[in-house]
């Protein structure tokens, strides 16, 4: 009984530095510097940008974060699946730090996130059978069967440019709508081109797909990030601009897009970092 005012208020102290430090952490990895292990949201079914192959991950988002998370000190990444839909409330509940997943810049998202970036630089364009010949272009897709990803920019635009003249399928990963072009199910699938590419160089895919290959929007790649954290975004846009300058970015990107045969846009890649 002695002890147990002093003790008491120890304790207390104690248990408010505790909470107090349990506030300010983030579960899915410390600031900048700070070391450990981060978690970071990729694409798991994207061939060339993120992609699952057994125990391993490959793709040129992966490559930039795995860059990236050694630039800022991490020690471990874990990748956790990042499917279009869910970014903004995986970064907003903290069970990401960081995204990379073919993840455009918009100012939509950037009232619920932040982004670091813009890395990578695609557009918007059409995968088509291989033996289309009536699918040219955005303006001839009247009455077809259109599929493509909830909550990607590609269905937004979508919906507000041309919803009354297509019959638009929304799944929530890109190969759904690919396996289903492939069985003839839907006649096109839309997202940036770079990803397309990947689908249609896939071995089980070889000779049947085709990009219409003309680009009709802007996707600016960027690095998703809890809003308003501006320390995380100067320090991964310091990252990129190393990755660029000393040869890792191309040599990334011809490893892991490359072989797809995309050639992206050098008027516009690698682009420059937007101020955070
Ligand atoms: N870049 C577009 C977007 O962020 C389409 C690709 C995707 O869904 O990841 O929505």
């Amino acid at each position: 009984m002695k002890f147990g005012k002093p003790l008491g208020a120890i304790g207390a102290v104690a248990a408010l530095a505790m909470s107090l430090s349990a506030c300010a952490g983030n579960p899915a990895g410390g600031d900048p510097g700070t070391g450990g292990k981060v978690i970071i949201g990729i694409k798991f079914d994207q061939p060339g940008l993120g992609l699952k192959v057994g125990d391993n991950y490959e793709g040129f988002d992966v490559e930039v974060a795995r860059y990236v998370a050694k630039d800022l000190g991490y020690t471990e990444v874990e990748f956790k699946e990042s499917p279009s839909a869910q970014r903004e409330t995986l970064l907003q509940s903290d069970q990401v730090k960081m995204i990379f997943a073919t993840y455009s810049i918009t100012d939509d998202r950037k009232k619920k996130v932040s982004f670091a970036g813009p890395y990578f630089i695609a557009g918007q364009d059409l995968l088509v059978s291989a033996s289309n010949t009536d699918i040219t272009g955005p303006e001839t897709l009247n009455g077809k069967k259109l599929c493509s990803v909830v909550g990607s920019t590609s269905a937004k635009k979508i919906k507000d440019t041309i919803a009354n003249q297509v019959q638009l399928q929304e799944y929530d990963t890109y190969s759904k709508c690919v396996e289903a072009l492939a069985s003839g199910s839907i006649d096109a699938v839309t997202t940036d081109n770079v990803i397309l590419a990947g689908f249609a160089a896939q071995s089980q895919y070889s000779g049947k797909l085709k990009v219409v290959g003309k680009p009709f929007s802007t996707e600016r790649y960027g690095v998703g990030i809890k809003q308003g954290d501006t320390k995380l975004c100067t320090a991964i846009n310091a990252a990129l601009e190393k990755m660029v300058a000393d040869g890792s970015w191309k040599k990334a990107l011809d490893a892991t897009v490359g072989p797809s045969g995309f050639t992206p846009d050098a008027a516009t890649n690698p682009p420059k970092a937007d101020a955070c």
